[in-house]
């Protein structure tokens, strides 16, 4: 029996996720399930479930979701805090750990799977794209293994050889990253001044959390996928080309030196890449439909557009740059962001103030974990200093 950790459970790929567990609850059984806001979704998790912990943020929601336990009768012990979510997800007894918290919250425990030399399930790309130095050193040295969940990634994992050294060796010339082109696709910098954040949030392909959603409409998304496969597969940005492909079947590419290009296809539903890295090497059922391509019937393909989704070339130069600027463009990216869910500022005002906070960054080696989080805070303060100035 695999025990298992699910960071994140209230979310769109924690639902997932235990949605597919679910189906095969034989060879799963449920360590620890967290969650920040969903109480009474995190309550039933447990009723269903039974794991022996449930960690949550703050003393308020651990309050409310011990008397929603202790109502139904179930024995889920009550945890709070960062220090409990790194011991959940390094704890002895636990062989996998699906990070799958939002944003640069999700760092310290997924940094503690990894240290821990566990199976880790990486849906979190913040903490990638944060301290993807970090986190490929810890799993080195710890054996861990990670495996993707971003979509994208894990079809890129599954179209190259099996426990390939380097790519070069391998035979492989570049890498395809598919991207939708989300919800705005087509459209110019002015038409995008006015929308709204339920247009913002509503992705064509997919359902997905709030932050993940804005940052597929403004391309943030991909820029963040970027950095993530650099660290994931030990590439350079120059070695990744996006591709738009607005049905999102093809999941993305790779391409090799003979002049084959591998795809992995699929619905797009999360299940997918969660089932694989699940069962990884093997395989199970996750749930998802066959893929009918005749109904499908065309596959289009596209160029990114740069010049009215500037955040994608912020995350190129944040990529090119190295360095903390990662740490600086996830930051402001999550400030900003969370500023226009807030009706704070407008849609394309999130690009904005992230190319000001990175021009007037001064990019450093982010060392340690201490450093990563000294440039994260130092961003996300000049960003709201920002977003106050310009705000509506
Ligand atoms: P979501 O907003 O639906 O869920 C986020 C989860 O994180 C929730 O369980 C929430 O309670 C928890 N959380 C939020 N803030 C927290 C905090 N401060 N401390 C502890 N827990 C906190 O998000 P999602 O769409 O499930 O995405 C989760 C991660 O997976 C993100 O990093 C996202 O980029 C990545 N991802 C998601 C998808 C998708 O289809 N949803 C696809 C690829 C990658
Ligand atoms: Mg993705």
């Amino acid at each position: 029996m695999n025990q298992i950790t699910v960071l994140g459970a209230t979310g769109s790929i924690g639902v997932s996720t235990l949605d597919v567990i679910e189906q095969h609850s034989h060879e799963y059984n449920i360590f620890a399930l967290t969650g920040n806001k969903k109480i009474p979704l995190l309550a039933e998790q447990c009723a269903k479930f039974n794991p022996k912990y449930a960690v949550v943020v703050d003393a308020e929601a651990a309050a409310d979701l011990v008397s929603l336990l202790t109502q139904n009768h179930v024995s889920t012990q009550v945890l709070v805090g960062t220090d409990a979510l790194a011991s959940v997800s390094s704890h002895e007894d636990v062989d996998i750990v699906m990070a799958a918290i939002v944003g640069s919250a999700g760092l310290i425990p997924t940094l503690a799977a990894a240290s821990a030399g566990k199976k880790v399930l990486l849906a979190n790309k913040e903490s990638l794209v944060m301290a993807g130095n970090l986190l490929m050193q810890a799993a080195d040295k710890s054996g861990a293994t990670l495996l993707p969940i971003d979509s994208e990634h894990n079809a890129i994992f599954q179209c190259l050889p099996r426990d390939i050294k380097s790519l070069s060796k391998g035979g492989v010339s570049k890498l395809l990253l598919s991207a939708s082109g989300g919800p705005f696709r087509g459209w110019s910098l002015g038409d995008m001044g006015e929308v709204t954040q339920e247009q913002a949030c509503a992705h064509p392909n997919w359902s997905m959390g709030q932050k993940i959603s804005v940052d597929s409409a403004t391309l943030m998304n991909k820029g963040l996928e970027l950095i993530e496969a650099c660290w994931l597969f030990d590439v350079t940005c120059d070695q990744v080309d996006i591709v738009v492909h607005p049905q999102s079947i093809i999941h993305s590419l790779v391409q090799y030196v003979d002049g084959s290009v591998l795809a992995q296809m699929g619905n797009p539903d999360m299940r997918t890449p969660i089932a694989h890295a699940l069962a990884w090497p093997n395989r199970i059922t996750s749930g998802v439909s066959d893929l009918n391509l005749a109904e499908i019937a065309r596959l289009d393909f596209e160029e990114p557009d740069l010049v009215n989704f500037p955040s994608l070339g912020l995350a190129y130069e944040a990529a090119r740059v190295g360095l903390d600027a990662p740490v600086v463009l996830n930051a402001s990216n999550e400030i900003a962001v969370q500023a226009f869910l807030d009706g704070r500022i407008g849609f394309t005002q999130i690009a904005e103030v992230v190319a000001d906070t990175m021009a007037h960054a001064i990019f450093k080696e982010p060392d340690s974990l201490s450093g990563v989080q000294e440039s994260d805070k130092e961003a996300r303060a000049r960003s709201a200093e920002i977003i106050l100035r310009v705000q509506r």
